[in-house]
């Protein structure tokens, strides 16, 4: 058996008690009028993580009602950018205050890493006060110039209520990417997190209720993505869906939410290359490439799954890509040194396998892994790391979203063709390039069709700059400025003023 670095259960598995999800509606947390739950297991360990309330058309109707009502109201979407910014910050004060526990959670229901689960969170708040700072900044346009007595304003206004739809690989974040930004712009919302992630979302509905926030701004309905998502998505009192998932659900959701034509945001899949040069610093880009496949276990959009080499040092970098593959600690994912934990199903660990499988019987050579792993005294599931070479640009390894820890390794031997090669897929969400020539990395970055593009770094995301994908990985912008104007519209304003006069349209006797 290959040789890798695995960490057994650690010697507390988890005793907790499994915490209960309730909907967030209209300021009060509650189950599903018929009593229906689901239970949420630990993809690691096996026990009982979470139970939650089922939700169905009826707490969507209930929650959208109580979002609308908030709107309408005005108490948050024309409260000003000062005492919406104080909110925003008291949430952020209240999640560090909970790390641990929303941390804990996050890991029990998703397998990650908990270490990797407490940067998140960390990270959670700072957007919440990031966005905090931008709900004092919102502003419109003035035009001085239309003519001697008019002035023309650009009004900004909130679009009003937001269905807020989120997957299961970085719950808090992701939901953390979209909800302070609808609130800083004064929008009210309606949330619905992955059902196999529930908890960490409704936590922060108990934050927002101790910030004070008014009842109804913020609700969260529980549940599978139908019936839950699709009614948030169909409703004609929901003003803007933004979403982030797969690209199968963002395209059905785009085509649900024509029909009322709401404003769709998306943040969906990828197939992220890592473009190698022969001049790169190939320890520094091996690390990056670790970690850009292995990190959550290589369920992540910004997963760097295809390594695109120049042949010239292709073997240098797969030696040290492997070597730092068969050191990465993967298993229980409650260990503070593990830093690859579970994989979030049984069924996606079996499409996870099927891809591997499919590659090598199509011709690419397996270098590391390539199977399921069982971990001593933990009952759920892993994937060993894996390195493939030999992978060539129309084998669906190269071309699919695989989600997990797998590496998929090209070669090139000219500028162009790299560039080509990187180009090749119907994702475009981020891509990443290793040249120590300034000229190679800018040209790479203005040729990459990407939303983002790292040159010699890996997945280092700000805050202030914006996030999303071009083509198939999505539409809109999060974070930075942008990831506020998402949530605003447009109103002009044109004004007459001064007294000068006007020639009348129509001339009447006796007029002047
Ligand atoms: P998914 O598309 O299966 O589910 C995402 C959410 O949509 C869940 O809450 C689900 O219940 C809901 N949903 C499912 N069907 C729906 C429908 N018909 N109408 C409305 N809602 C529906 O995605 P997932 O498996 O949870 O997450 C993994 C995917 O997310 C990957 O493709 C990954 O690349 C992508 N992702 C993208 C980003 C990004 O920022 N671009 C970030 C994280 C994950």
């Amino acid at each position: 058996m290959t040789e890798l670095t695995v960490i057994s259960a650690a010697a507390a598995t988890p005793g907790d008690a499994p915490y209960h999800a309730r909907h967030l509606i209209g300021g009060t947390l509650r189950d599903s009028a018929g009593g229906a739950r689901f239970e949420r297991r630990s993809p690691a360990h096996g026990t009982v993580a979470s139970t939650a309330a089922r939700g169905g058309p009826a707490e969507v109707d209930a929650a959208v009602a109580a979002a609308r009502a908030a709107f309408d109201a005005g108490d948050w979407s024309r409260r000003d950018g000062k005492s919406r910014a104080a909110l925003l910050l008291k949430v952020a004060d209240l999640i560090e205050r909970d790390i641990e526990r929303i941390a804990r959670i996050e890991t029990l229901e998703s397998g990650k890493p908990i270490s990797q689960a407490r940067d998140e969170i960390a990270g959670a708040a700072d957007l919440w006060r990031y966005a905090a700072a931008l709900a004092r900044t919102m502003h419109g346009e003035s035009h001085n110039t239309l003519g001697p007595d008019m002035l023309g304003v650009v009004l900004k206004e909130p679009i009003g209520v937001v269905s807020v739809i989120t997957p299961w690989n970085f719950p808090f974040l992701i939901v953390s990417q979209k909800l302070p930004f609808a609130l800083a712009a004064g929008c009210t919302a309606v949330v619905k997190p992955s059902e196999l992630t529930p908890s960490s979302t409704v936590m922060l509905g108990e934050l927002l209720l101790e910030a004070g926030l008014p009842d109804g701004v913020v609700n969260i309905v529980l549940g599978y993505g139908d019936p839950v998502g699709a009614a948030m998505t169909t409703d004609p009192r929901v003003d803007m869906v933004t979403f982030t998932g797969s690209t199968a659900v963002g395209k059905a959701i785009t085509a649900a939410a024509s029909g009322t034509l709401k404003k769709v945001s998306l943040e969906l899949g990828g197939k992220n290359p890592q473009v190698i040069f022969p001049d790169a610093d190939l320890d520094a880009a091996a690390d990056a490439i670790a970690f850009g496949v292995y990190f959550n276990a290589g369920e992540c959009c910004n997963s760097s799954s295809r390594v695109i080499v120049h042949e010239d040092v292709a073997e240098a970098l797969i030696g040290k890509v492997v070597a730092l593959s068969r050191a990465v600690p993967f298993g229980d994912p409650l260990d503070p040194v593990t830093k690859v934990g579970a994989i979030i199903s049984p069924e996606h660990q079996g499409k996870i396998d099927a891809h591997v499988q499919a590659a090598v019987a199509g011709g690419a050579e397996l270098r590391l892994g390539g199977a399921a792993l069982q971990v001593a005294g933990l009952e759920g599931q892993f994937y060993q790391p894996t390195v493939l070479s030999g992978v060539r640009p129309e084998m669906p390894i190269a071309r699919e979203e695989v989600f997990g820890p797998v590496l998929s390794v090209l070669r090139f031997s000219e500028f162009d063709e790299a560039v080509r090669l990187a180009n090749d897929a119907s994702y475009g969400l981020s891509a990443g390039v290793w040249s120590e020539s300034v000229h190679t990395c800018l040209d790479f970055a203005r040729r990459a069709r990407a939303g983002t593009v790292w040159t010699n770094t890996w997945m280092d995301g700000f805050p202030e700059m914006p996030f999303g994908g071009m083509k198939e990985s999505g539409q809109g912008r999060e974070l930075g400025r942008y990831g506020l104007e998402e949530f605003l519209e447009a109103k002009t304003v044109t004004m007459r003023i001064g007294r000068a006069s006007r020639a009348p349209w129509v001339e009447t006797p006796g007029r002047s």
